[in-house]
């Protein structure tokens, strides 16, 4: 069974809190799904007693993760998983520091308490050409004794967005149940959302709310957005001030900090109409800069497609009048709501979807959000937002050299203008619309199926192979 075959036959409420959450570039599915699964393959070896006992681990990296986990620091990620580290508190300022101790002292401190000798070369190894049926992102993990016997060993699956799947989850017995009753409105397809927005006269951002209230306070959940509001401008305001060349080896230059200095050098007044498009550009340059470098970004969905909803909230802030906090909240709620119908129906994952997957979504869920924190109706917040992937079908997954930097940074500043430019049809319009939310997604869904792997974030095809460059081995 395939991810997309077991997540048909299972609904699991998703919370705001997953799809957006706070984490470290480059890629949600390549750095943060790895680093929970090491943590939690060391938190079993904890729990199940093994830990003192432990003298040597092993991982193994499949699929997507071994051919491109490289670029997007999967080997890092996991070896500071299994240190004990969570993508939400880990500093990323420490990260290379710690990194070039367990190279140097070949050791591996095991959540901080326990270590062990650990030769990266001979125990952490990338599967090139090996791939798992349920999904592409798989990574096997063995701790064995000092005689050698094995104590205990599992695989997790990295399926997008930071979402982690153990085996025996993939296997059963959580994908044999329908939908779930324990939040008060259950939606897998947006038909459903809608009968429910209709018959309860609610707004999506409302039947969201009331969902989200199963697991927090109403106030919990405004401070908690908030809070990730302001992780995302803290990240444009760090991305914004850095300049250099990003890691890596493809010699890719930062631009944002000096594109924002000639944008200052303008003044308050726009030098011309479409000098708003610099700007938005400029915000999503500025986060997926930073992700690209490893910082502090928020999940949204993805990491590859972090600066798409950042720089259309960052655009509601500076140029439309009506901005208050409110808004962002009714944003945050409607794009979740629009992401958990993408996890719902097709896949979060560039190795499933290519980048319709990350950036086609992203742009679905900003061009929805933005409708609704306007005040569009529910059918225009529908209609902008399968607009926004409509115009992103068949976008493969080809970065260069597997580092989330060509086509990502400037695929997310063309994103969130398409976002924007969506919510305007849609607004222009009333609503009726020929082209149901559903519908895109389910041609996504097949389009992302009958795409060839070298197009889903294995780096075998498209930019990755027509740009030659010259990158030392590591
Ligand atoms: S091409 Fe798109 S999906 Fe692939 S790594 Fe870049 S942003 Fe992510």
């Amino acid at each position: 069974m395939t991810v997309l075959e077991a997540t048909k036959k299972r609904f699991v409420p998703v919370s705001v809190f997953q799809l957006f959450s706070i984490g470290l570039g480059p890629s949600s599915s390549h750095t943060v799904g790895p680093m929970r699964a090491a943590r939690l393959f060391a938190v079993e070896l904890e729990s199940q007693g093994h830990l003192p006992h432990v003298a040597s681990v092993t991982i193994e990296l499949f699929g997507s993760l071994a051919m491109t986990g490289k670029g997007h620091a999967t080997d890092i990620a996991v070896l500071l998983g299994m240190e004990g580290d969570s993508p939400e508190g880990i500093d990323p300022n420490s990260v290379p520091e710690r990194v070039s101790r367990i190279e140097n002292e070949g050791t591996l401190n095991i959540l901080g308490s326990h270590e062990i000798s650990f030769i990266i070369d001979e125990h952490l190894l990338f599967h090139k050409g090996k791939r798992f049926t349920f999904h592409s992102n798989a990574m096997r993990f063995k701790a064995l004794d000092s005689k050698g016997d094995q104590l205990h060993s599992d695989i997790y699956y990295s399926v997008g967005g930071g979402f982690v799947v153990p085996q025996e989850e993939a296997l059963e017995p959580s994908f044999t149940s329908s939908v779930d009753e324990t939040i008060p409105f259950p939606f897998q397809t947006c038909d459903e959302l809608m009968e429910h927005c209709r018959r309860h006269q609610m707004t999506v951002a409302q039947i969201v709310l009331e969902n989200e209230k199963t697991w927090r306070t109403e106030q919990q959940i405004k401070e908690g957005i908030l809070r990730i509001w302001q992780v995302m401008k803290d990240c444009v305001a760090r991305g914004l001030q850095q300049e250099g060349i990003l890691p890596g080896g493809l010699n890719v230059k930062r631009r944002a900090k000096e594109m924002y200095d000639t944008l200052l050098k303008g003044g308050d007044e726009l030098q011309d109409p479409s000098e708003i498009f610099d700007w938005v550009s400029l915000f999503a340059l500025a986060v997926n800069e930073e992700n690209a470098a490893g910082g502090r970004v928020v999940t949204a969905p993805t990491n590859g497609a972090a600066g798409i909803i950042p720089a259309v909230l960052h655009y509601y802030q500076k140029f439309i009048p009506s901005f208050s906090e409110e808004g962002v909240v009714t944003f945050f709620l409607t794009a979740a709501a629009i992401g958990i119908l993408y996890k719902e129906g097709a896949s979060l994952s560039a190795a499933e979807m290519g980048c319709q997957g990350e950036v086609g979504v992203a742009t679905s869920m900003a061009a929805g959000a933005l409708t609704a924190a306007l005040s569009g109706s529910n059918e225009q917040i529908e209609n902008a937002a399968e607009i926004g992937m409509e115009h992103n079908l068949g976008l493969t997954c080809d970065p260069i050299a597997g580092l989330v930097q060509i086509p990502c940074i400037e695929r997310n500043a063309m994103g969130a203008i398409k976002a924007i430019n969506a919510m305007r049809l849609a607004m222009h319009n009333d609503g009726d619309h020929r082209v149901s939310l559903d519908e895109v997604i389910e041609a996504m869904r097949q389009t992302g199926e009958d795409m060839q792997s070298k197009y889903k974030e294995t780096s075998e095809g498209g930019l990755a192979l027509s740009v030659s460059v010259n990158l030392p081995e590591c």
